[in-house]
């Protein structure tokens, strides 16, 4: 850049100067016209003012009077002779006859004596023969110059004569007067001066100056030539004008300078905006690690570091477990502070080495590189979880929140960032899956699985839309009389190309794409649709916790067992104790708002998680299902048949009757009975079956046959 405008100057500067040569030796050229105009000047008006006073010497009567009638020589002296002496007009004035015969010779004032061939030259000879011969025509007086022994001078030769104009009135005696006017220093002075021109001289004629203009003879010989020095205006204007050419062109190239490094400052600063941009774009707001493109660029780098160090690169992906619920609980005030002391938090974990990003939400990220990362990051995910295992206290409160964590690995950095990103987000929600605090290991099968819950997500979706899930029911017995008291609704779905799924396979796939709502509501109202035909019988639905936590979902039901015209005390709906875990205040509101329209509700799978006798106090429960898991345990004798004993008795002192699921054979229906639940489920009795199986299974008068106890 600077370059360029060095090269911008240099050339202005060029052209500058180059014009202001031109223009200089444009004025010397004038100047030189002029003064040569002027000497050419010079020298014809001194031969012209020669020409007049020899025209008024010459054509003058009283002179023509004393040379030819009074022959008086005495006044010729005195008019003529004399007058050269101090004379501006002539210094030289010579008397001659028509043979060239000299009658009077004076020079100065002086008569000359010997040197007057010095003065009659040949050019005198040449026009004094012009003369004669007639050449002079009109005025018989010719002027020119000539080299005399004093100098070059102006000389003049004409006829004495009347003034009238006759030729001579006097005879045929013929008088000539010579005057010659020389150039001397005095008059090279006046020239110099009238017509400014410095050191005006003369020259002789082979001096070789330029500045000279040349005196030529009559003959047509060089006999001098008039020299002046010359000024050279434009040399004088170009060395006035040099000093300010370079003043301005310095200061342009001072502009220029400044410009460039103004220019240049500025372009530093828009580079250092643009990394702060840029920089700004990678970061979080919240938490100031690192956001999700951030964590691409890094993790990107650290792939290539490791691939050349032939180092592998783990990438933990981190879930916080209860953000959400605080955030629902204190606001997102709280939920922020939580997400900066979280940050905050592994920050000092990491350590500097690794690349820590915050993903957006709960969700964050670490990268860390080693040649035995495995271990690195198991260890890591470790100490994370026992960090966020610790109490935290956020502003007054104090919040407990755990994480689930998923690793994938780029060993020696052949996976790509964003690979193992997605991996390690996949191992995560494995994590996940499998329950809160844990830590999953990315392997290649999770990839099949996800493609595979992804397919099936499609078909479920499609198939809810398209009514194309079932409902099978299975029996539920009075434990005493083993008559048919009631069913359990349950969701059935045959896709189309597999054959029959799984409820524990399509059910948790439902919860999490949301798609839940409408299955539950669907599987309510074919329920609800069937029982009008049942009118003796009681019915048990499932609810998943994501029904519970839709805020619309106690008005739908309510609007469906109208609709089907069922009596609400008649639908039992069925609950695990998850949801009361997780938000107790809000699933205890939606269960008073559901046993308000008059619906019972059960908790189901009791025995199977963490179940606490307690929840069924709080709550108020109408019904304990004790799981199939508890029941089986039983078989085995011990402590299970104590604690299955001990929570039925507990049940049942708090007036809450209870049923046992899973009866498979006649003496854990004979255990269970003993034990004080009132009502058994199980395939001892049948197994979930289309409704118009329960329809017959209504027909028979006892249910004793069917388990074979009769
Ligand atoms: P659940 O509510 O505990 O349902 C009872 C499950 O135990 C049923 O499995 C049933 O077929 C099975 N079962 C009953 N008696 C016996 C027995 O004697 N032996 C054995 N081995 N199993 C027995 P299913 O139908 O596969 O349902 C599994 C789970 O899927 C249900 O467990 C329930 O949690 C869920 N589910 C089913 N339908 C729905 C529904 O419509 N909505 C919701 N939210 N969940 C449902
Ligand atoms: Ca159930
Ligand atoms: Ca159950």
């Amino acid at each position: 850049m600077l370059l360029i405008f060095a090269a911008v100057v240099i050339a202005v500067t060029g052209m500058v100067f180059t014009a202001l040569d031109r223009v200089g030796q444009y004025a010397n050229h004038l100047d030189e016209e002029r003064s040569r105009q002027a000497v050419s000047g010079a020298i014809r008006t001194f031969e012209d003012q020669l020409a007049a006073t020899l025209h008024d010497y010459a054509a003058w009567d009283d002179a023509a009077d004393h040379l030819y009638r009074k022959q008086d020589l005495d006044w010729v002296v005195r008019n003529f002779g004399k007058m050269t002496q101090n004379s501006t007009l002539y210094d030289v004035a010579i008397i001659m006859d028509p043979s060239g015969r000299v009658i009077t010779a004076h020079a100065d004032g002086d008569p000359v004596g010997a040197g007057l061939e010095g003065y009659v030259t040949p050019d005198v000879w040449y026009l004094l023969n012009r003369i004669r011969n007639g050449g002079a025509d009109e005025y018989p007086e010719l002027t020119g110059f000539t080299q005399t022994n004093d100098g070059t001078a102006a000389f003049g030769i004409g006829l004495i004569r009347m003034k009238s104009g006759e030729r001579v009135a006097f005879g045929n005696d013929r008088r000539y007067v010579l005057f010659m006017r020389h150039l001397k220093q005095s008059v090279l002075q006046r020239l110099s001066g009238a017509y400014v021109l410095p050191g005006l001289q003369l020259e002789t004629p082979e001096a070789g100056r330029s500045h000279r203009v040349d005196i030529v003879s009559p003959t047509g010989r060089t006999v001098a030539a008039l020299a002046w020095m010359p000024r050279q205006p434009g040399d004088i204007s170009l060395a006035q004008v040099r000093p300010l050419v370079w003043c301005a062109v310095a200061m342009v190239a001072i502009y220029f300078v400044l410009l460039f490094v103004s220019g240049s400052q500025a372009l530093s600063r828009l580079a250092a905006d643009e990394a702060a941009a840029i920089r700004l774009s990678l970061t979080d707001r919240l938490s100031g690690l690192v956001n999700r493109s951030g964590l691409f660029v890094r993790l990107s780098e650290m792939v290539n570091m490791a691939r050349a160090a032939e180092e592998d690169v783990a990438l933990l992906y981190l879930d916080l477990d209860g953000f959400k619920e605080v955030n629902d609980a204190y606001g997102h005030a709280t939920g922020d502070q939580l997400i900066r002391s979280v940050s905050a938090g592994l920050s000092v974990l990491v350590g500097e080495d690794a690349v820590l990003a915050r993903l957006g939400g709960d969700e964050f990220a670490i990268g860390i590189m080693s040649r035995h990362v495995s271990d690195s990051a198991n260890m890591l995910a470790r100490r994370i979880q026992s960090f966020l295992g610790e109490p935290l206290s956020i502003g007054e409160r104090i919040a407990v929140i755990g994480c689930s964590i998923g690793i994938a690995v780029s060993p020696r950095g052949s996976v790509s960032g964003e690979e193992i990103l997605r991996r390690a987000d996949m191992a995560m929600y494995r994590a996940k899956e499998e329950g809160r605090g844990r830590c999953c290991v990315f392997d290649e099968a999770m990839d099949v699985e996800r493609e595979e819950r992804n397919r099936l997500e499609i078909d479920l979706r499609r198939a809810i839309e398209q009514n194309e899930i079932m409902v099978a029911f299975q029996p539920v017995v009075d434990a005493q009389r083993l008559t048919l008291r009631g069913v359990e609704a349950l969701a059935r779905w045959t896709r189309p190309g597999y054959g029959p799924v799984r409820p524990d396979v399509f059910i948790p796939v439902a919860e999490r794409t949301g798609l839940i709502d409408q299955l539950g509501l669907c599987v309510l109202r074919i329920a609800c649709e069937a029982l009008v035909r049942w009118p003796d019988l009681t019915l048990a639905v499932n609810v998943s916790p994501g029904q519970f936590r839709d805020p619309s979902f106690v008005g739908r039901v309510a609007d469906l067992l109208r609709e089907t015209g069922t009596d609400p005390s008649r639908v039992t709906l069925e609950m695990t104790e998850t949801y009361f875990i997780q938000n107790p205040a809000r699933a205890r509101d939606t269960l008073d708002r559901l046993k308000a329209i008059g619906v019972k509700i059960a908790l189901d799978d009791f025995g199977a998680g963490f179940s606490s006798v307690g929840y069924l106090r709080q709550f108020g429960f109408d019904r304990m299902k004790i799981d199939r898991s508890l029941v089986s345990a039983a078989d085995e004798g011990g402590r299970a048949v104590d604690m299955l004993q001990a929570t039925v008795a507990l049940a049942r002192s708090l007036d809450i009757p209870v049923t046992a699921e899973g009866i498979e054979n006649d003496a854990q229906a004979a255990a269970l009975r003993i034990a004080g639940c009132d009502q058994l489920q199980g395939y001892l009795f049948g197994k979930p079956m289309p409704a118009c199986e329960i329809d017959s299974l209504r027909a028979r008068t006892s249910l004793a046959r069917l388990s074979g106890m009769a």
